[in-house]
């Protein structure tokens, strides 16, 4: 009962703009769970939610029996999260960060040496580790990041939109890892606005539109949902990106 997390009529305003409109939700470990949703509906509103980032207007949340607006350190040492813009301090050379992290997350040394060193090879970061993160390119810093948050072996997993800039051959092992994290009883959230992640991985789709909760389930599930609802623009703006790559190949193809 207490290993998920529950959202109970959550809202969050900027300024009198709602980001999150009266969210009801049950996020549980043991599936790979999918915020799918356009540009601006709240998903990366919602994961800083569950961190206790920030805080909500209205409702409560509930996150492994923790409040995040009262108690967010626990949440945060059993939380590996990817955040989505880019929060490294930049005069820090990546091994450094890494050893902030680790020390952060309160891991002995021994133990925080050992995973340091996993997640530098995990993340193809060995000929950097000396090098300032501010200095290193987009995808090296996105890469940084996911490794934090693979340090101290979590039992939730936050990702908001981890593929964008990475590397494919660390995008694929990732999708790999995620999924097996699930399997054996890990909370995996990660968002996304390219369908076609979620249609790799999802095993529980939660989609989103303009702060609300339209529907979750299934792929076909949502964006069914979606339509009948007369959500046009979100389902377009979620399909469309699969229709025009269909439109470029058969274009090319003559
Ligand atoms: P997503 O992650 O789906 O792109 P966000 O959660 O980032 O969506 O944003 C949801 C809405 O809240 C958007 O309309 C965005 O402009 C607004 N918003 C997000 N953060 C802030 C902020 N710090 N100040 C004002 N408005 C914000």
């Amino acid at each position: 009962m207490f290993e998920m997390i529950i959202f109970q009529n959550v809202s969050k305003y900027y300024g009198g703009t709602p980001a999150l409109k009266n969210i009801s939700l049950r996020i549980e470990p043991g599936k790979v769970n999918i915020l799918l949703g356009p540009n601006g509906s709240g998903k990366t509103t919602l994961m800083k939610l569950i961190l206790g980032i920030i805080k909500p207007d209205a409702g409560k949340i509930s996150v492994y029996g923790y409040d995040p607006v009262q108690d967010p350190i626990p949440i945060r040492r059993i939380t590996g999260y990817v955040p989505e813009d880019d929060t490294l301090y930049h005069s820090l050379r990546v091994k450094e960060y890494l050893e902030f992290v680790a020390r952060t997350y309160g891991l002995k040394p021994g133990v925080a040496e050992r995973n340091i060193e996993r997640v530098i090879d995990a993340f193809m970061l060995r000929d950097k580790i000396h090098e300032f993160t501010g200095s290193l390119s987009h995808g090296y810093r996105r890469r940084v990041l996911l490794a934090a948050a693979f340090i101290h072996d979590p039992q939730i997993y936050l990702l908001d939109e981890p593929f964008i800039g990475v590397d494919p051959r660390i995008a694929r092992a990732l999708k790999t890892v995620l999924k097996n994290k699930a399997k054996n009883g890990y909370l995996v959230l990660l968002s996304t606005h390219v369908l076609e992640i979620a249609e790799a991985l999802a095993d529980n789709i939660i989609l989103l539109y303009k702060g609300r909760i339209i529907s979750t389930g299934s792929l076909r599930e949502v964006l069914e949902k979606a339509r009948t609802e007369g959500l046009e623009e979100a389902f377009l703006s979620l399909t469309m990106s699969r229709l025009q790559v269909e439109e470029i190949v058969k274009a090319l193809m003559g």
